[in-house]
């Protein structure tokens, strides 16, 4: 049961190397912008993304992650559609085809299911993702915060991070890690952030920039905010160590915490769907009026 229309789960994992298909991107970065275009794409069909991401989150999650911990070199260079694409390795590393895709991912209810469970394997394998993102940005962060000066800076906020023609480094591809970056601090435990925090790479390049980010554009675009609020989580300040701890909390049953049909909201003694284990419902009763619209997103998952 493929969902029609494009781009399909199968196309992401084509266009990110997990799978074989024809037109698949002959080098890193015509990865990159291969990627930039097909989430551009899923957002002037929002029914269609979430099938999409649903798909793909199920099947390649595993998958994604493991290119994502360790990517391919890119090219020596790279032309597309007759555009040198001069994208620095480090950019790449710190923002690549696989972080968008990550980016993507956020709030589906895959993801969290990736994050919550208890296969030893994938436990392994999506350790320290918020360490690994956090070093990569610091490597980063001094060189896109140089482009980002009076004059670098551009006058249209809010950003698009989405648009087409950012050329890296720029504001607009700050905003995509540094969400990204949010999201996976949260799932990080105390200790480990305790430890990061004391890391002079973190303490004395990563957090210094993001607090320049955060007092010059907190509330005025999405890059302000998101770097506040790893900011804080990186200062460990408890109220925004509370605040990841009740997102972690929320995201548990995948889909809230009141039964899956949307005319319910009962909470108590919830069962999860057997086959995708994202959705949860109250009643027999309640999963069989709910699945004609639940079953577009109802995917077996491979972890
Ligand atoms: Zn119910
Ligand atoms: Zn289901």
């Amino acid at each position: 049961m493929a969902p029609t229309g494009r781009p399909s789960a199968d196309d992401f994992a084509v266009a990110l190397g997990i799978i074989p298909g024809s037109g698949a991107p002959s080098c890193e970065q015509e990865r990159w912008m291969r990627l930039k275009e097909e989430v551009s794409n899923l957002r002037e069909n929002l029914n269609q993304e979430e099938i999409s991401l649903s798909q793909f989150g199920a099947l390649y999650f595993p998958a994604l992650v493991t290119l994502w911990k360790s990517p391919p070199a890119p090219a020596e260079r790279c032309v597309y559609n007759g555009l040198a694409l001069d994208l620095k390795e480090e950019d790449l590393e710190a923002y690549g085809p696989y972080d968008i895709m990550l980016e993507a991912l956020q709030g589906n209810p895959y993801f969290y299911k990736f994050m919550r469970t208890k296969n030893t394997d994938i436990v392994e394998l999506r350790r320290s993702m918020g360490r690994i993102l956090a070093h990569r940005l610091a490597k980063r962060v001094a060189v896109w915060e140089a482009a980002l000066q009076p004059g670098g800076e551009r006058a249209d906020y809010p950003f698009d991070i989405y648009r087409m023609d950012s050329p890296f480094p720029s504001v607009d591809c700050a905003t995509g890690p540094t969400q990204l970056l949010c999201t996976l601090l949260c799932y990080e435990s105390r200790q480990s952030l305790e430890a990061l925090a004391a890391e002079p790479e973190i303490r004395d390049v990563l957090l210094p920039v993001l607090r320049k980010w955060t007092r010059r554009y907190a509330r005025r675009c999405l890059l302000g905010d998101t770097a506040m609020r790893c900011e804080m989580i990186l200062s460990l300040n408890p109220l925004w160590l509370h605040m990841a701890t009740e997102m972690r909390r929320q995201n548990k049953v995948g889909e809230g915490l009141e039964c899956a049909l949307p005319a319910c909201t009962r909470t108590a003694d919830l069962k999860k769907c057997g086959k995708c284990e994202t959705a949860k419902y109250c009643s027999a009763e309640h999963q069989r009026a709910h699945y004609p619209k639940h079953k577009a997103l109802c995917f077996r998952t491979v972890f």
